[in-house]
């Protein structure tokens, strides 16, 4: 089924009510939506170019730009976003590996993403910008405002998503109609989605987060969606009163809690708060409970497969643990598997497997790369470290909850020992005066590879590399104590708020040569 009918079945039957309230800006009635997207998916669909080419879109987050993924959808073809901060050698990259037919772009890139889009065979190059002008307006405003959806089979392609990269290069994952729409499915009944719903959205919209969880998840279940184009803690205490449900990555929560004006009064109406695409503190966690009395539900999945683990939403369900990602969804199947290739006891940690309907097809044009990331039984590797129960904060949790240490990538092979980042970074953030942390491992002619920690003090704190390393002496083994600590004003980030590891060991390489 296209995953536009999906979504459609769910709006509500009077379409003159708000879809996008959209502060400082025009709302948009669903009616507004379903015929902006009819008029862009008819342009499309005059193009005349083979189903399932594909729409790459390096716009502005707009309602204008998800109507153009609903028309995209709605067309059978394949919608590709991507983050507007990338420069010309990513789009080279992108473009040239996914070669897409249609090419929209704001109007002060044009310039020089033009001769990129054409160089990889692009037909057409459009202009859309932030404030919902553009060419492909232009264009658009002359079709019809009525479209009838293309029937797709599920396993048709919807969207390439480029991987964040951060430990490698970025590669396109494809995901079909099917893929998306029984994620969007899964999440309506274990969240508890309703048409009342009110979703305060400030993510971006060329990432799973903002569009596949957020978006589907507000449409498909007919809910209004406030309207932000990026997080700004003032702004989201402002609207968190006339929301019920809001979604963020980790540094949403750190940045609201900084906000004088984000009180529990400010949370009245608010049913549910999400927190994923990174690890969310304890700290947080904490820190966010005492000061709103909600407990934030984490989850966790990926480009590669949609939602895969979540904290309960229903009391029946079970407990929320804060350090932990929750359980496996209705539909996915999770394995923890040792360095052997053998299950992992209940506790003990490894890598984390996947099955279920919303992994991907694959790598675009990579059949080699996708063939490695899968088990000869069909099991998706997610590149993930995690284990099931043990203790997380303190406490044992039930044996089906599970636990992210990092990235596969991340973990340090000290000395022949296996060191978790994320064990030390925990030492080294109950520190007085941390703000947070990053351990990389990096080359150590004597142990092969090494940690070192990077430190980010608190305003006003001041910290002592040396007597970190002392400190971390009397709490751990000696192996997993960083060989080098460093203080920094601030880690680097991603957009969605992931710490960019790559960069650090980068910069690090030599710092234990
Ligand atoms: P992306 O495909 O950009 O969404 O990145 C997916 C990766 O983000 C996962 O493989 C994890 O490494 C990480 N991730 C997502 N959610 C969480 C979470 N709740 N806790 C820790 N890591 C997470």
């Amino acid at each position: 089924m296209n995953l536009y009918s999906l979504l459609e079945s769910g709006f509500p039957q009077d379409r003159n009510t708000i879809c996008l309230e959209v502060p400082g800006g025009c709302d948009r009635t669903w009616s507004e939506i379903e015929q902006g997207s009819a008029r862009m998916a008819n342009w499309l669909a005059s193009l005349e170019i083979p189903l399932g080419s594909r729409v790459a879109a390096p716009v502005e987050k707009s309602p204008e730009g998800l109507m153009l993924y609903l028309a995209t959808l709605r067309a059978g073809f394949v919608f590709l976003p991507l983050n507007t901060a990338y420069r010309d050698a990513e789009l080279e990259y992108f473009f040239g590996n996914a070669t897409p037919a249609v090419v929209v772009c704001p109007i002060k890139s044009f310039d020089w993403i033009t001769p990129i889009a054409r160089a990889s065979g692009a037909a057409q190059v459009v202009t859309l910008n932030e404030d919902g002008t553009g060419t492909l307006m232009d264009a658009a405003a002359s079709q019809r405002g009525t479209f009838s959806t293309v029937e797709l089979a599920d396993d048709a392609l919807a969207s390439i998503l480029y991987t964040s990269g951060t430990t490698g290069r970025s590669k396109g994952a494809m995901l079909s109609h099917g893929n998306l729409g029984s994620n969007a499915l899964t999440l309506r009944e274990y969240w508890g989605w309703r048409g009342d719903d009110v979703l305060l959205h400030m993510l971006p919209i060329f990432h799973i987060h903002g569009l596949f969880v957020g978006v589907n998840g507000a449409l498909l279940s007919g809910a209004k969606m406030i309207w932000l184009s990026k997080f700004d803690a003032k702004a989201a205490a402002s609207h968190l009163p006339s929301a019920t449900v809001m979604m963020g990555v980790p540094t949403f929560y750190v940045r609201l809690l900084t906000e004088a004006d984000f009180t529990r009064e400010s949370c009245r109406n608010i049913r549910l708060f999400v927190s994923g695409s990174a690890p969310l503190l304890l700290e947080t966690f904490t820190e966010f409970k005492d000061r709103t009395g909600h407990t934030i539900l984490e989850r966790y999945g990926m480009s590669e497969t949609g939602m895969l683990v979540s904290n309960p939403y229903h009391v029946h369900e079970g407990q929320r643990f804060g350090g932990t990602v929750g359980k496996p969804l209705p539909g996915v199947a999770l394995r923890i598997t040792g360095e052997d290739g053998q299950p992992c006891k209940v506790g003990e940690i490894g890598l984390i497997e996947v099955c279920g309907p919303g992994i991907f097809k694959g790598y675009w044009e990579m059949p080699e790369k996708t063939k490695e990331e899968f088990t000869d039984d069909g099991w998706f590797r997610t590149g993930d470290m995690g284990r099931l129960g043990g203790e997380a904060a303190g406490l044992q949790v039930p044996d089906d909850y599970v636990s992210i240490v990092g990235r596969g990538k991340d973990l340090i092979i000290s000395g022949g020992f296996n060191v978790y980042p994320k064990e030390i970074e925990g030492f080294i953030d109950d520190i007085p005066g941390v703000e947070e942390s990053a351990v990389v491992g990096v080359p150590h002619p004597d142990f092969g590879e090494a940690g070192v920690g990077v430190v980010v003090a608190k305003p006003g704190a001041t910290l002592d590399a040396l007597q970190i390393q002392a400190y971390l002496k009397t709490k751990i083994a000696n192996f997993k104590v960083p060989k080098k600590v460093v203080i920094v004003k601030e880690l680097p980030r991603n957009t969605m708020g992931k710490v960019q590891k790559n960069l650090l060991r980068e910069e690090y390489r030599t710092a234990c040569l």
